[in-house]
Formats: C-alpha cells, sequence, structure tokens
C-alpha cells in the first residue's frame, strides 16, 4: 500500500514522491520550486480567473503533487505565498468582494484506491480508532459524486435568497448575487423561513456546453475548453441576462449556517448524511446519486460503480468526494492549510486510446513562439473525437520521443482538453519521421530565432499576420477587452481588409464596416459595435493583461494595477484624462520600481520595463488613448483580517435608482474605493441604502427592514468621511 504522509502543506502526498524530492538535495529542490511556482501559479490564473486553462487537469494535479512532495521533503521550502498554501485565485476586480464567514476549502485530492485507503487510515489516527481492517463501526462515509463545476457560497436570509459569491481565494469570493438568480434550480424561496448559508457548485450540463461550443463556434466565438470552464465563465459575467440564457444548473452539498427560521446562526444538523436531508427539505437541489453509511470498502464500490456510469450522466463529474459522516468527527479533525482533513477527493483516472500521430504542424502565437501540434487519426476518448493536441514545446516532442508516424497515446485527463501522453515505440515500423523545427516562420518566411537552449522557436516579426491575429485576438477576447463577438472569424476579415491595423482601429470602426464583413448583416453589425462600445471602458487590469506584456499574467496584471493606482491616484480625476497620465507615465517606470509591486521579481520587472520602454508600445498606448480607451481605476483592495481602510470600511452599501452624478458601476466603484462592499440586495446586513430617481422596490425593503436610506448628497458626504 502506498504510505501517506500528511506534511506540512497540508496536502496528502506519497511517501515516493517525498523520497524522489529528498534526492535534489535542498538546492536543488529549490531550484525545482522555483521552476514549478511561476508554472502553477499561471495555470492557476487561466484555470480560476480567465476561465481557460492551457494545461490539463492531469498535468495540473501532478505539478501540484510535486511541488507538495518539494515542501514536505523540505519544509523550510514552504513560503506563505506557495500555490500549495493557498485556495483557488483572488477575486478578479470585476465583482463586488464577499468576505466568507467561514473559509471555503478546497479538497485534497487521491489518484487510487491504495491513496483512498491511506487517507482511511489518517482519518482513524486522527479519531484514534483502530487501524483498518479492524472493524470501526462508528466511522461512516458519505460519497458523493464531485462536479467539476464552481463552488458558490449562497445565503438565504428568512427564507429568502440574498446573495451568493463563489469561492475567490478562499476568504474572499466574488458578488454573483444577480447571476445566480437567473439559474431556476436555486429557488429564490426556501419552503421554510430559514435563514442559512449552504455550498456548492454550479455547472453547465453537457448538452448545453455542446450546444453553446456549436452556438460560438458558428459565430466565429472562441469556444470553451469543457464544461466546467464554460459554466464558471458563464457565472463570473457581468451581464446577468448572458448567465440566464446559458440554462446552468447546481447540486448543494454543504450547509454552512442554519438558524431554522431563528436569529442565531447555528448548525442544527449532527450529519453530514442529515445535511443533505434538510437541503432537499428546504427546496435545494441535492444530487440523488450518493451513498451513505458506508466504511471504506462501501466507498471503494461507490467509485467503481460510477467509473464507467458517470459518462452517462447529463453533466461531467470527475471523481468522488468521501466525507466523514459524523459532525462531531469532522471538528475533532479540523483543517490544515487549505482542506478539510475529514474529506478527500477521489478523481477518476483519464481514460487513454491509441492513435496514429499523422504530423506535428507548427503553429505561430502571439509572442510569435512556434507551438509543435498533433495532428492526428481522429479517435474517441472519453465521448468525443479528438484529432488535435498542443505537444507545447520541440522539448516536449522530444521528451515524450514523439515521431511523426507513430502510434500514440492520448487522453483527455478527465476534461476535454486532449493530450498526447506517450509514444509507442514497440509500434514502429521504421517509417517514422523526426520532427524538425522550421528553419522560417511558416506564416510569413522570416528566419525563425532560437532563444538561449532552443528551447524557445520563435518568428521575429513583428508583423506576422500570425502574430497580429493573435495579438489582436487577445487583446479583444475574455481576459482583456472582452469584445463580445470578435471572434475568429470575425478578426481574420478585419485583418485581411485592413480595417484593423492597430488595437484602437477596433473602436474606430464604424457599422458600415462591420456590415461589409461577409456573413455579417446589418443586425449582427450593430450588435458588434455595440459590444465593441461597452469594450471602450475596462479594469486598468484587464486593459493591461490585453496588451500581452512579456511574463505578465492576469494576476500579476492585477497587481500591477494596484500598484498603479496607489501611485498615480486617480481620484478626483476624470477616468480618460487618468488613463492618459498613467499611459505617459508607463514608460518612465524603471525595472527596479516595478519591483516594487507586489509579487513581482526581479525578472518579470525588467521584462515590464523593456516592454513600456520601447517606442512601438508608447505607440501603442497612445492609440489606445487616442481611441478613447478608459482604463478603470482599481478597487482598493480590503485583505480580509487586516481591516479595510477608508470611511466605509466595514460597511454595505447598496445603491438603488438613478444618481445624477454617478452611473452604478462609477458609484459601487467608489464605495469600493472608501473600503466598503457594494452589495446588489438589501437585506439585515446592509449598512446603507443610497437612493436615486425611480428607486422601487429596494427602496420599500429598506423601510421594512429599517435600514437607513441616504441620498446623493448624503452618499457624497458619506464618501468623503462625513457624517452623512
Ligand atoms: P478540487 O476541484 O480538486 O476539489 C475541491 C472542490 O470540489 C470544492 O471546492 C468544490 O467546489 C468541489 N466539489 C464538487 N463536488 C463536491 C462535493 N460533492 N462535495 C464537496 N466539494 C465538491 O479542488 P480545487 O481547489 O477547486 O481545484 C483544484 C483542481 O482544479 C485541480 O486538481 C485541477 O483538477 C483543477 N485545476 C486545473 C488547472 C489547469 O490548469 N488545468 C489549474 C488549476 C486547477
Amino acid at each position: 500500500m502506498t504510505e501517506s504522509i500528511e506534511p506540512a502543506v497540508g496536502l496528502p502526498v506519497a511517501s515516493e514522491a517525498v523520497e524522489a524530492a529528498r534526492a535534489l538535495g535542498e538546492d536543488g529542490a529549490r531550484h525545482r520550486r522555483d521552476e514549478l511556482v511561476p508554472i502553477v501559479r499561471r495555470a492557476n490564473e487561466l484555470y480560476y480567473v480567465a476561465d481557460a486553462p492551457e494545461l490539463s487537469d492531469a498535468e495540473y494535479d501532478k505539478l501540484m503533487r510535486e511541488l507538495v512532495a518539494i515542501e514536505t521533503a523540505f519544509p523550510a521550502l514552504v513560503t506563505p505565498d506557495s500555490p500549495t498554501q493557498r485556495v483557488g485565485a483572488a477575486p478578479s476586480g470585476t465583482f463586488g468582494e464577499v468576505v466568507h464567514g467561514r473559509p471555503m476549502l478546497s479538497l485534497g485530492n487521491v489518484f487510487d484506491e491504495d491513496e483512498l485507503r491511506a487517507f482511511d487510515q489518517r482519518v482513524r489516527r486522527g479519531l484514534g480508532l483502530p487501524p483498518a481492517p479492524a472493524p470501526a463501526p462508528d466511522l461512516r462515509y458519505v460519497a458523493e459524486l464531485k462536479i467539476d463545476g464552481l463552488a458558490i457560497s449562497l445565503r438565504y436570509e428568512r427564507g429568502r435568497f440574498v446573495q451568493g459569491a463563489t469561492r475567490g481565494d478562499g476568504t474572499t469570493g466574488e458578488d454573483v448575487t444577480a447571476n445566480l438568480r437567473t439559474i431556476s434550480v436555486l429557488p429564490d424561496r426556501l419552503r421554510e423561513p430559514a435563514t442559512v448559508e449552504v455550498r456548492g457548485e454550479i455547472f453547465m450540463p453537457k448538452a448545453e456546453f455542446a450546444r453553446i461550443n456549436a452556438e460560438r463556434e458558428e459565430a466565429g466565438l472562441q469556444t470553451y475548453a469543457n464544461p466546467r470552464n464554460s459554466g464558471a465563465g458563464s457565472l463570473r459575467q457581468l451581464d446577468p441576462r448572458v448567465t440566464a440564457a446559458r440554462r446552468l444548473s447546481s447540486w448543494c452539498y454543504q450547509l454552512v449556517e442554519d438558524a431554522a427560521g431563528g436569529s442565531e446562526a447555528r448548525p442544527v444538523v449532527a450529519s453530514q448524511s442529515e445535511a443533505l436531508a434538510r437541503l432537499a427539505t428546504l427546496g435545494l437541489p441535492v444530487n440523488p446519486d450518493r451513498a451513505e453509511g458506508l466504511d471504506i470498502d462501501g466507498v471503494c464500490r461507490f467509485l467503481e460503480e460510477w467509473r464507467e456510469k458517470r459518462h452517462e450522466l447529463p453533466y461531467e463529474t470527475d471523481g468522488v468526494v468521501v466525507k466523514v459522516d459524523r459532525v462531531d468527527q469532522q471538528e475533532r479533525l479540523g483543517m490544515v492549510a487549505r482542506a478539510p482533513r475529514w474529506a478527500i477527493a477521489y478523481k477518476f483516472p483519464p481514460e487513454q486510446v491509441e492513435t496514429v500521430l499523422e504530423d506535428i504542424v507548427p503553429y505561430v502565437g502571439r509572442t510569435g513562439t512556434l507551438t509543435p501540434v498533433a495532428h492526428m487519426r481522429p479517435a474517441k476518448v472519453a465521448g468525443s473525437t479528438v484529432a488535435r493536441a498542443t505537444l507545447h514545446s520541440l522539448d516536449e516532442v522530444r521528451r515524450k520521443d514523439l515521431r511523426i508516424g507513430d502510434w500514440v497515446v492520448l487522453q483527455k485527463a478527465g476534461d476535454v482538453i486532449p493530450e498526447v501522453v506517450r509514444s509507442l515505440p514497440e509500434r514502429r515500423t521504421g517509417g517514422e519521421r523526426e520532427f524538425e523545427m522550421p528553419a522560417t516562420c511558416p506564416v510569413c518566411g522570416t528566419p525563425v530565432v532560437r532563444d538561449e537552449g532552443a528551447v524557445r522557436v520563435y518568428c521575429p516579426n513583428p508583423a506576422c499576420p500570425a502574430r497580429l491575429a493573435q495579438e489582436f485576438a487577445h487583446f479583444a477576447g475574455r481576459g482583456g477587452m472582452d469584445i463580445e463577438g470578435a471572434g475568429w472569424a470575425v478578426l481574420e476579415q478585419l485583418l485581411a481588409r485592413g480595417l484593423v491595423k492597430t488595437r484602437g482601429d477596433f473602436y474606430r470602426l464604424s457599422v458600415d464596416d462591420l456590415a461589409s464583413l461577409d456573413r455579417f448583416a446589418l443586425k449582427s453589425a450593430e450588435n458588434l459595435k455595440r459590444s465593441i462600445e461597452r469594450s471602450h471602458r475596462r479594469p486598468l487590469a484587464r486593459v493591461l493583461n490585453s496588451l500581452g506584456i512579456p511574463q505578465v499574467g492576469e494576476q500579476t496584471a492585477i497587481d500591477l494595477a494596484g500598484w498603479i493606482a496607489e501611485r498615480w491616484p486617480a481620484e478626483g480625476m476624470d477616468p480618460g484624462e487618468w488613463t492618459a497620465l498613467v499611459a505617459r507615465s508607463l514608460p518612465t517606470v524603471t525595472p527596479e520600481e516595478f519591483q516594487e509591486v507586489p509579487g513581482i521579481g526581479a525578472v518579470v520587472a525588467g521584462s515590464i520595463a523593456r516592454y513600456f520602454g520601447t517606442p512601438e508600445t508608447a505607440a501603442v498606448l497612445a492609440d489606445l488613448v487616442d481611441a478613447g480607451v478608459v482604463a478603470e481605476p482599481p478597487a482598493r483592495r480590503v485583505a480580509p483580517g487586516s481591516g479595510a481602510t477608508g470611511p466605509l470600511a466595514g460597511k454595505t452599501v447598496v445603491v438603488t435608482g438613478t444618481l445624477a452624478g454617478y452611473d452604478r458601476p462609477a458609484a459601487e466603484e467608489a464605495i469600493r474605493a472608501a473600503g466598503g462592499r457594494a452589495a446588489g440586495s438589501v437585506s439585515r446586513s446592509t449598512s446603507y441604502v443610497v437612493a436615486g430617481e425611480n428607486a422601487g422596490s429596494k427602496l420599500a425593503k429598506a423601510a421594512e427592514l429599517g435600514v437607513p436610506v441616504l441620498d446623493e448628497e448624503a452618499f457624497r458626504r458619506l464618501l468623503a468621511g462625513e457624517a452623512p
């Protein structure tokens, strides 16, 4: 049996992996950790913030396990900001923030039955029970399917749905109340007037995923990688109407608080199985495919039962969550860094098939990097047919010893991103060929450049059509200016016809220009024009991210935006003028100064300074300012526990009706900048309701609950730190 130890970092890890890490020696381990951490961080950003991962879950899990093994072997290498110590990613800044009353945790993972049995042994040890195979009738597990979706927390007050939030970084999530209201399986009113906090998963059914992707492809929009990402992307939309159009669904699986109609929040259940029953009684959706009262053998039978059957379910599951049933036992076991000790996620192994690697074709990316892509004989794996998979780099092609003509093993790693696992050299016939990177760019013919060590091969021509198309796709994409409707098909035409030569040109397009595109009726041209206009104003972090600064991902862009807003305060300035000021000032910042940005080291700081220092970048920024792009300053971050600063620290404010001096986003931004929380609905925890013209039901609700109501003048005084 795999011996499993619970290390300082709190995630279970096989002792062999720890031995392997130890064999690296402390310096070697530090070096490997320094390689792994940025890769894992970037994967987290892409997965949690952009909802667009590049790694498969299996690849990610492997990297994460290696990191855990290193930190377990050398606890001195654990830093508080290590990905092993954190859950998810910080809220994106796009939504209001919700500080969770109790942290929303992740789960430790196990990948086979031995590891699962090792979990059982740890639980027994923790509870002072005899080790298996001795019977332990007092220890019972609940097995639930692990839904591959997005964790959410729902709050009902006196039976009414009042607030919903994403997990975020576990302590602070995003306020997605308005979007959650559009999900029909989540009731607006419970069957009894209970005040409860409930956790669950939002997911997109497979059929809906297929429908949306087909629609998006047709519309020339980028397709989603898998139901998890499309579900998360659909929920984390600024416009609840978009969420409403996506038919998301939900299963609830945790009862955090239950005041059962009383005023004091308290749990009223003694076990997870009772909690699930109570959730169902309240009218919340609870997955019927679960088993209760199990010992570890029963859990293993449950896994077997679902290994194949899960493909028949209308939604994606990537494993089984095993939970100690009794709440008193859960409390005794407690939690470690980012996961409870009383629960574990068993992940189903990825399905694998064999197929022929017919060709390896280099694709030119945004930064000019040539990426080899496997073209395979189409093969069916985990429910769909796969013909292409990225091979990431020449290095990987060599490491996996892949040759054109080889038989290869292909998998989809529990999700939908295909991955070539390895070649099958025993099936070679002698006609296979080694892949070589071309000497010239396959798109523009410019001689390619090899970076030191020859890992990265790239086309150095900044005007290479392949590069420009990707750069502009990134600019207009969801992590950037998010121009809905400006997908590949549209972009290619805009570039080919010379309608877009610079990023600013997007904002100079007329409806007539757009209507001249193939298969574009006036209506779609008007729609696209509207979405371009909507994208004029974006949070600074998004604008920074849209630029594609080398080595800067979404998280770094957020950190950078925070630093910029502190250095050049936006208070009292017109946002357009502030944008222009920032654009003019960035080229003057030195690499040393960029190192002041939290989380940015010398290498990234150097890369950012180099990027902003070039005349080409100055021209890009001037063009965007000229085109009227406005970067909104970020809300001042409120670190949980650290105590928010500003006149509205600790206050929750709801704005309703029309204000003369602020549109809704500006009012909410002002609240956040003053340290407060902008909420969408009125509850007893609301500190103030700011009512403008035509305020409706929220005003009535405020009166009903006795929440103070302010007019715009009083709101201004409040923001200025005066008595309202
Ligand atoms: P996790 O998904 O492994 O497990 C924790 C989550 O499971 C909980 O937060 C909850 O949302 C969910 N869950 C689903 N059904 C549940 C149930 N019945 N009971 C309790 N919880 C349930 O952990 P995570 O921290 O959310 O994410 C880590 C995982 O995400 C990785 O293992 C990897 O698979 C994936 N990931 C992938 C990438 C990538 O680049 N591909 C990047 C980051 C994370």
